[in-house]
Formats: C-alpha cells, sequence, structure tokens
C-alpha cells in the first residue's frame, strides 16, 4: 500500500484551488489533514478572540467534507509525532509569510528530514511570492503605485485548480475535539451576533464572492468609501483565513468584467488595486518583519505619545463622543468586521486626536477583527500614523465629523450602531453637543447619560498632535 502524505492546512483552509492538497492528493496514498492550533510559535501574537471565534467555524465546516485531525502545540513537534505515528512518506503545506513563520517552515523541514518524508511548500496565500516582485534597482518595493504597476505587469495569475480526488486517512490517529479547544467564547457570549453576520467557510467564501459580483461590484468604484452603502466584498476574513484564494477573486472579477462588455472596468480595476494592497502589506512584512512592532520610518519610535489609559478605553468601547468613530467601534464589537473608511478615521482618532500608540490599537484590532492579519493590520495601522513605508503624511488628520458627513451624510451608519442617537436630525448626527438643548431632548439624547460628551475637542487635539510632531527630530 502506498504511504499516506500528510497535508499540514495552515490559512489555506479549502479544497479548491489549493495546491498543496492538490499535490497530497496526488502522490496517491491517503491524505492525512492535520490542523495544528500552535499558539506557542507566534508568541504575543497568538491568535485573538474574534480570530478564534472564526477558527472554529471555519473548522468545523471544512470537517464535513475532509477528515481533519485537530491537534495542539508547537506546529514542528506535532508533525514530527504525527510523521511517526502515521509513517507518512511526505508533507505538503501552504507558505505562510508571518515573521515566525520562516523558521518554523525550516524546523519543519527538519522534521521530515529525521523521520525520513519529503517535505514541499507551496504559494497560493499570495498572487505572487514577495520576493518575485522588484524594482528596477532590485530592491522591494516601498511605494505602492509603482508595486502594483508591477504586479499587473507580471500578468494575469495563474490558473485555478479545480478540487482534486483525494481518500482521506482511514487508520488511527489521535486527534483532539474541536469543542475541547474552547475557541468559542463562553461568558459573556460577545461572539452571539457574530454569527447572523458570516458564514465561514469555503462555501460562505464563495458565497460572498458571487454576491459581491451580483450586487457589489457595479458601485464599487464610487461607493467603496461610503460605510452607509453595502458594497464591498467583505471577502477580507475569508482571504485571510484562505477560505478562497486571491487568484480565484481576481479571475472571477476578471469574468464578470469581460461579461459586461466594458461596463465593469473601472469597478473591476478598483476592486483588484486593493487585493494588491494586500499583496503589497504581505511584500513589505515580508522584508521589513519588525513591520507589527517598529516603526517603518525610525524616527517616529521618538514620537512623545502620552499614556492615555482612560481615553484608550473609551475608544475600544465606542465612547469618545464622535458619532463615527464609535459607530465604527462598536460595528467592530458586535459583527468582528469595520468598513475601511471608518478603521482610517476610528485610527487616525486614536492615533493623532489621544496621541495614543498605534500599535495599542492594532493590539485591539488584532482581537476583535475576524480578518484580523498580520500582515495587513501593521501596514494599515503604519499607513495611518504616518510612519509606514508609503504612509498619509502625518499632517493629515481627519476630522471625524467632516468625515462623518462626507461619507455617511444622512447618519444612516451612525443611526445603525449608535440607536442612541437615532432619533437626531441629520445636521447634528455627526455633532450632537452642537445640538440646541430642545433638539436633544427630543431626540432622547442626554449627553453624559446616554451618549458621552466628547473626550477631547477635536481642534485642540490637532493643534497638540502637530505641535507634537514639530517636537519630533527627522518626522518633517
Ligand atoms: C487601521 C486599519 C487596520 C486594518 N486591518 C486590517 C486587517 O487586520 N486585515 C485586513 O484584511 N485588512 C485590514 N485593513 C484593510 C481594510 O480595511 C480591509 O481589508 C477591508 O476593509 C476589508 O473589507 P472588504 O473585504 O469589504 O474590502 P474590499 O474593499 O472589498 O477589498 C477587497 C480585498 O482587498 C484587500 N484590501 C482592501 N483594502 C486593503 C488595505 N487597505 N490593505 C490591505 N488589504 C486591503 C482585502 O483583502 C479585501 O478583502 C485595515 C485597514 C485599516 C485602516
Amino acid at each position: 500500500m502506498t504511504s499516506p502524505s500528510l497535508y499540514w492546512l495552515r490559512n489555506d483552509l479549502r479544497l479548491t484551488d489549493n495546491a498543496a492538497l492538490t499535490a497530497a492528493a496526488a502522490a496517491q496514498g491517503q491524505v492525512i489533514f492535520l490542523y495544528v492550533l500552535d499558539d506557542e510559535t507566534p508568541g504575543d501574537w497568538r491568535l485573538g478572540g474574534a480570530s478564534r471565534w472564526w477558527l472554529h467555524k471555519s473548522l468545523e465546516a471544512l470537517s464535513a467534507t475532509a477528515p481533519l485531525v485537530l491537534r495542539r502545540g508547537a506546529a514542528d513537534k506535532v508533525i514530527a509525532d504525527v510523521l511517526t505515528e502515521s509513517g507518512a512518506a511526505a508533507v505538503h503545506f501552504t507558505r505562510d509569510y508571518a515573521p515566525w513563520s520562516g523558521a518554523l517552515e525550516q524546523r519543519v523541514k527538519a522534521a521530515c528530514e529525521a523521520a525520513g518524508a519529503s517535505c514541499h511548500r507551496y504559494g497560493g496565500f499570495l498572487l505572487q511570492e514577495p520576493e518575485t516582485i522588484r524594482n528596477g534597482s532590485g530592491e522591494p518595493y516601498r511605494v505602492y503605485t509603482p508595486f502594483s504597476k508591477a504586479c499587473f505587469a507580471a500578468g494575469e495569475p495563474r490558473p485555478l485548480k479545480p478540487v482534486p480526488k483525494f481518500s482521506g486517512w482511514t487508520g488511527k490517529l489521535k486527534s483532539d475535539r474541536l469543542a475541547g479547544w474552547g475557541l468559542l467564547p463562553t461568558k459573556p457570549d460577545w461572539a452571539k451576533a457574530m454569527a447572523a453576520h458570516w458564514t465561514p467557510g469555503e462555501a460562505g467564501a464563495a458565497a460572498r464572492l458571487k454576491d459581491f459580483i451580483a450586487d457589489g461590484l457595479e458601485h464599487y468604484a464610487d461607493e467603496r468609501d461610503r460605510p452607509d452603502r453595502d458594497v464591498t466584498s467583505r471577502l477580507s476574513p475569508y482571504l485571510h483565513f484562505g477560505e478562497i484564494s486571491p487568484a480565484q477573486c481576481w479571475h472571477a472579477v476578471r469574468a464578470a468584467q469581460l461579461a459586461a462588455g466594458g461596463k465593469l472596468d473601472k469597478a473591476a480595476e478598483k476592486f483588484l488595486k486593493e487585493v494588491l494592497w494586500r499583496e503589497f502589506s504581505y511584500h513589505l512584512l515580508h522584508h521589513w518583519p519588525t513591520l507589527p512592532e517598529k516603526p517603518f520610518r525610525p524616527e517616529f519610535s521618538a514620537f512623545p505619545w502620552s499614556k492615555n489609559p482612560k481615553g484608550l478605553k473609551a475608544w475600544e468601547m465606542g465612547r469618545t463622543g464622535y458619532p463615527i468613530v464609535d459607530a465604527g467601534m462598536r460595528e467592530l464589537w458586535v459583527t468582528g468586521i469595520m468598513h475601511n473608511r471608518v478603521r482610517m478615521i476610528a485610527a487616525s482618532f486614536l492615533i493623532k486626536d489621544l496621541l495614543i500608540p498605534w500599535q495599542d490599537g492594532e493590539r485591539w484590532f488584532w482581537d476583535t477583527l475576524v480578518d484580523a492579519d498580520i500582515a495587513s493590520n501593521a501596514a494599515s495601522w503604519q499607513w495611518v500614523a504616518g510612519c509606514g513605508a508609503d504612509a498619509a503624511p502625518y499632517f493629515r488628520i481627519f476630522n471625524p465629523v467632516l468625515q462623518g458627513e462626507k461619507f455617511d451624510t444622512a447618519g444612516t451608519y451612525v443611526r445603525k450602531w449608535l440607536p442612541e442617537l437615532a432619533r437626531l436630525p441629520d445636521e447634528f448626527v455627526h455633532r450632537p453637543w452642537e445640538a440646541p438643548a430642545l433638539v436633544l431632548k427630543a431626540a432622547g439624547v442626554e449627553l453624559g447619560r446616554n451618549y458621552p460628551h466628547p473626550v477631547v475637542d477635536h481642534a485642540k487635539a490637532r493643534d497638540r498632535a502637530l505641535a507634537a510632531l514639530k517636537e519630533t527630530k527627522g518626522i518633517q
């Protein structure tokens, strides 16, 4: 009988367009699907709460189509054990780009050598391997636009791989119970509402992509910045967990564009460019692995951040008194996601109005986002802070009132997430503290009681941030 192959599942929780699984299946023998919950290797960056919820649901969905072996521990040690227990002849896995993953993959390779098994790594989480895109001088890119042009010039992604035929492992191997991993919250069950917003897993991802192409794509170019419209794809958690590949999204959008005979050109280009922001984030992380912790521009290390635990708490709880910020933070808490425009406004508020280090916001997002992603989260926080590669200039400070009025014109988004403000007239919904007492009373708003006064005065906070900037040598 042919020896089994070990397929080590990581952020590639799908059967379609999966090079590692395709190769494991092609080896003829049975395939052992192994998922390792590894809280040891990533250290402080072990999965956050919302990601753990998503992972549970995703593994549950996958176990309906593939027999999973679940183990907990350092992945290389677990793989060494499973090789000994099963006699597998080969290990196949998808490459991961987190700062700790390169060394882990080397240890897995060594474990394979020690067990006499071959070890195979495949791409697929990204469109391009981060080392393959280089500028004219052979250096990695630091600026998004030339990077994206180089990606477009590299041509369309490879063709997709169909679901391979495989026979699952029928031998004996110890497996943990998914429920025993405690990935779901218990008391309080803060994830209760998340189930209504998401269907984690490969089928959920495919359905989301289909819906987006049918309903969102045509409005994407013009309305993607509007949190009050449902036009963005919401594919980010599916992409993060690999329930869909970026190549699948790319080809599906290209096919829709082609079928529309030119009508979707602008929308499709815009969408593909956003997918390339994800690639760019990974490009940066690969070449600058300290991205999640240290400013890309080192001069920002001397920035005079303030210690402001009360401000941080108010921000986390969506109680800053600035409706667009608070609506975003409440959307995040309830659904595990926040619209991109609002992420930018909320992040700018934390960093620039409250002068709280971007890393504190990054950590909160890491714990609460279902799409928490080591590269996109770090690169985006650094972008807003102004200390990243190709970042927004530090002196660009979002005005939360004007941003709210521009992108949530009728206050629909704010009213949805802050029901206490629902009855305020449009002109005050983004600036309740300016509403006359009678208007507040008629709307049932009592500032300081059922909705907070602003925690800072934005105009003063802006001046303070600009002064702090001036103080820091080398930033301008
Ligand atoms: C402070 C901050 C933190 C962020 N943290 C994360 C994070 O942890 N994980 C994450 O996936 N995205 C993060 N983003 C980027 C972006 O907000 C989300 O990718 C996007 O909102 C996801 O919604 P969507 O799938 O509807 O996006 P769409 O607009 O439909 O875009 C399609 C896909 O492109 C990618 N994408 C779009 N915008 C970006 C971007 N700016 N950077 C990187 N990739 C992008 C995502 O994979 C997304 O699913 C962050 C942005 C900010 C400002």
